[in-house]
């Protein structure tokens, strides 16, 4: 139980992150993050511990009787979880560049993306955020073993590593998805808690 996911929101209710309930526990131990209810009300860690627990709940068993599992935490700040979070992988990277070739800006079907190294490994270019990039297949092959000077090819912006895991890769993760994540997790509902509130 300890192991099962929690989702994380930033200040601003953004889905950023999923976690595990042992670590969103901490995260609302240490008051860095408050836990969410149906009814879209926070509570610190020591509010949250004292509500009932319904019996068909999920909840944990502490020296102080039964805790509720938060599905769902939002952060009091954003900049309290380490980096090393965000998974060095192809979706990430894909999302990150917002699957779009960083070379001539088009975005093709899926199949027609791959990730290209900016310097190329034979050039002693390593696989990190800062030198992969999505590109489409005709600039990876016109770039070829070259640098971008060298092919004459310029990158839409400088590569770098994201400070969070990207909002789609949430929605494509297969791990298990629960009831309580869902109006954060659709788009409309993502930007009806982010859409800038005016006057
Ligand atoms: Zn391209």
């Amino acid at each position: 139980m300890l192991n099962t996911s929690v989702l994380v929101l930033n200040r601003s209710y953004m889905p950023i992150h999923v976690t595990s309930v042992r670590r969103a526990f901490s995260l609302l131990y240490q008051g860095i993050a408050r836990a969410i209810d149906a009814q879209y009300q926070t509570f610190n860690f020591e509010e949250w511990s004292q509500l009932a627990v319904a019996r068909d709940a999920d909840a944990i068993g502490t020296p102080g009787g039964l805790i509720r599992i938060p599905r769902v935490v939002v952060l009091l700040t954003f900049d309290r979880l380490p980096r090393r979070h965000v998974r060095f992988s192809r979706i990430n990277l894909m999302a990150r560049d917002n699957f779009q070739c960083q070379y001539c800006g088009v975005k093709p079907a899926r199949q027609e993306l791959n990730l290209d190294h900016v310097v190329p490994r034979a050039l002693g270019g390593r696989s990190t955020w800062e030198n992969v990039v999505t590109s489409c297949l005709a600039c990876n092959r016109k770039k070829g073993g070259c640098t971008p000077r060298q092919a004459q090819m310029k990158l839409l912006s400088r590569p770098q590593r994201p400070r969070w895991t990207p909002l789609l890769n949430l929605m494509l993760s297969p791990r298990v998805r629960y009831e309580e994540w869902r109006p954060f997790l659709s788009i409309v509902d993502a930007s009806y808690w982010n859409v800038e509130l005016v006057d």
